[in-house]
């Protein structure tokens, strides 16, 4: 289940009953939980459910679950699962046919998307990239076609590395650095890549991050293509399908939809090669 991303008021009527009706409270922090469980005067059973005890705990909640126990799980704060613990227990408990259901509330990811005013309609949702050097740039790479808006969490102290990687890799784009949601200090940034990492290099991100990035663009994708061709000459082009295993007429029809020219045009110019 949901908790708030920050503003303790973001909490559901179904939340706070579940809360209080659980036969257990599995969380991340039971700390930071018994906060908001202070907050809104509930008592109840906590027991911790975070990334290093999550084999022998989960087991430990999947019987307490099949002893008919209801279990509600929390994470420090918005949706478990999301870029948090929970997706193991969740499909531990499918996995044994135990019912799960989901008491929905705030996550950083839809509130930056939503804020941000670039396109919420298709968006990949990316979480942390990778640390290893090698997996982080074969992720960036495979952004460079993406064209839905990507949304990233960061850490301050990891902020400039990932908005100058972000910006070597897929150049200027339009960037939102959402900080803080629905918190006092909340600030929805809509710049560049450019003029973020100018900012966070002279001066030291505070608090919570998403960023939102615009996709590739479309049609600029679409022209860059049309350019590689440009620098092939149409048999080569045909050789290229032809060697992905299509026949010479499929091959050709695609080249004249590659370059925007007609088919006839294809065939004529290679007739005889
Ligand atoms: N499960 C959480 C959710 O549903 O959003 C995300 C947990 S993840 C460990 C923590 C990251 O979420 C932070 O590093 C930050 O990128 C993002 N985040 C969480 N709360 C935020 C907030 N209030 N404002 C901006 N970003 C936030």
């Amino acid at each position: 289940m949901a908790t708030p991303i920050g503003n303790l008021e973001d909490i559901t009527l179904r939340a706070l009953r579940v809360l209080k009706e659980a036969d257990i409270i599995a969380a991340e922090d039971t700390r930071q939980t018994l906060k908001l469980l202070n907050h809104y005067e509930i008592r109840n059973t906590l027991v911790s459910y975070f990334e290093h005890n999550r084999i022998e705990r989960g087991e430990y909640l999947v019987n307490q679950l099949l002893e008919g126990k209801n279990v509600a799980l929390v994470s420090d704060a918005g949706t478990p699962g999301i870029s948090d613990p929970g997706e193991d227990l969740v499909r531990l408990a499918v996995s044994k046919g135990i019912p799960v259901t989901m008491v929905p509330g705030p996550a950083a990811v839809i509130a930056g998307v939503v804020l941000s005013g670039l396109p919420a309609g298709r968006f990949a949702f990316e979480g942390f990239l990778p640390m290893n050097k090698r997996a982080r740039r074969e992720r960036l790479e495979s952004f460079r076609r993406e064209t839905r808006t990507l949304v990233f969490y960061e850490a301050p102290h990891k902020l400039i590395y990932t908005l100058r990687d972000l910006r070597d890799v897929l150049g200027n784009r339009k960037a939102v650095i959402a900080r803080e949601l629905t918190k006092k200090f909340e600030e929805v940034w809509r710049t560049t890549l450019d003029e973020a990492v100018t900012r966070y290099e002279n001066e030291a991100p505070r608090g919570e991050f998403v960023i939102i990035l615009e996709g590739a663009d479309e049609r600029e994708l679409h022209e860059a293509e049309i350019k590689n061709w440009e620098g092939i000459s149409l048999e080569e082009h045909v050789r290229i399908y032809t060697d992905s295993g299509l026949d010479r007429k499929e091959a050709m029809k695609r080249v004249s939809e590659d370059r925007g020219i007609s088919k006839r045009d294809v065939y004529k110019s290679l007739i005889g090669k």
